[in-house]
């Protein structure tokens, strides 16, 4: 990670407060701090963008099973016919 305000590295900041403490359980973001500048802030953990992922393939997943439920039950109309 690096800070937005000097490009230096930044590392992970202890979070304060319920406020704080309640964002970091609910949300991928996490508090940062820079050592050269005093940049303090939150950020968004990569882990964020796999997660994304993993919904969008639960997504897919779920589609597909209706999507072939609604052809089975199709060809189960047809064939009582
Ligand atoms: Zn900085």
């Amino acid at each position: 990670m690096l800070c937005p305000e000097c490009g230096s590295s930044i590392h992970r900041s202890h979070a304060r407060g319920f406020k704080e403490n309640l964002v970091r359980a609910i949300t991928s973001y996490r508090a940062y701090r820079c050592r050269e500048c005093g940049w303090r802030g939150w950020m968004a953990r990569n882990r964020s963008a796999v997660r994304t992922a993993a919904w969008k393939n639960l997504l897919h997943t779920v589609i597909g099973f209706l999507a072939t439920l609604l052809i089975l039950i199709v060809a189960l109309y047809l064939i009582g016919l």
